[in-house]
């Protein structure tokens, strides 16, 4: 199989993901969603048992942002929600084009929202206010539309993607035992779905020279792992999902507690549900009765 003919990539990404005009902005076919459906529910038939679920929209509060972090080290991926203010009379010369010198551009302002950067995101926050973290720990089943200012637009890297993630709240052998049990039934998905893949070390896109730093030691810590399956090429596999190792990041930010002395240590399990359709279909073609029947028979189609 040509796998990795640009021609062939390039048709079989415009035949599923449909270009608008924005880079890395497209309209989903029946076809991609179909194999989305499936997805979905091969990852909620291995959900674990006491797991709760909750649904987030694609914005978020910005001080909330703000406060996890995220401003200070995804700055050039964060995009925030702004809009005209003011009174009518000023509001309507700009859009209509008569404002003296700047266009409706200038007269945005920043809002309190932003997209949301990552489906575990909204949710640390909202474990907090609920009080102190039981003692038997606790898992949660997220998903959001996520935007990313994505420096490239290869197939796979999308300004707006769907991201479904497991994340669990508890001690640090918890979570990391949580993350454990994912990377092997991950392992176990990719195998059903029949696509190459393999998986590694790996480090959070930060920002700038102080950014590499930190990748190096989040690589060393082991911190992050990745599925990766071939989309774009061999040699640079796609990161399909990851497998996050927090510490006590957002325990510490969000002031997630057990008891007086303990804060919990967070993991999440994430997977990109578009990038997964797209290696999906890029292994396999467009053709989904040509798909080997144990990817068919995972996905129910
Ligand atoms: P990458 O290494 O490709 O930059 P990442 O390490 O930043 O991705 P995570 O923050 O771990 O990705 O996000 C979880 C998952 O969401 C990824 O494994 C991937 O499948 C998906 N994802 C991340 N960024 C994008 C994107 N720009 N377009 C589509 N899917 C994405
Ligand atoms: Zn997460
Ligand atoms: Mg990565």
């Amino acid at each position: 199989m040509s796998q990795f003919s640009q021609d062939r990539l390039e048709s079989l990404t415009n035949s599923l993901l449909q270009p608008t005009s924005a880079n890395g902005v497209h309209a989903r076919t029946g076809l991609f969603e179909q194999v989305i459906d499936g997805l979905s529910a091969a990852i909620t038939a291995r959900r674990e048992s006491g797991t709760e679920i909750l649904r987030f929209p694609p914005v978020m509060s910005r001080a909330l942002v703000e406060k996890s972090g995220y401003l200070k080290t995804f700055p050039h991926l964060l995009g925030c929600v702004s809009c005209l203010h003011g009174e009518e009379a000023a509001i309507r010369a700009l859009v209509e084009g008569q404002a003296k010198g700047p266009d409706w551009l200038n007269g945005l302002a920043a809002t309190d929202l932003v997209l949301t950067p990552a489906a575990c995101y909204p949710l640390y926050p909202l474990i907090a206010a609920r009080g102190a973290v039981p003692a038997q720990g606790l898992t949660f089943d997220v998903a959001s539309y996520c935007f990313r200012r994505e420096a490239s637009h290869e197939p796979g890297r999308l300004q707006s993607f769907r991201m479904r993630e497991y994340v669990c709240v508890g001690t640090p052998e918890e979570a990391l035992a949580f993350r454990k049990r994912w990377i092997a039934r991950a392992e176990e998905l990719a195998q059903q779905l029949a696509v190459p893949y393999k998986l590694a070390a790996a480090s959070d896109p930060f920002f700038g020279r102080v950014g590499k730093m930190m990748a190096m030691s989040q690589v060393e810590q082991e911190l992050k792992f990745e599925l990766l399956i071939p989309v774009n090429s061999e040699e640079q596999p796609t990161a399909c999902m990851s497998f996050n190792y927090h510490q006590d990041h957002f325990g510490t930010i969000w002031g997630l507690r057990r008891n007086a002395r303990e804060v919990a240590h967070t993991a999440c399990v994430a997977f990109g549900l578009d990038r997964l359709g797209l290696a999906l279909f890029a292994t396999h073609g467009l053709d989904l009765k040509q798909w080997p029947a144990s990817a068919r028979e995972t996905l129910s189609v």
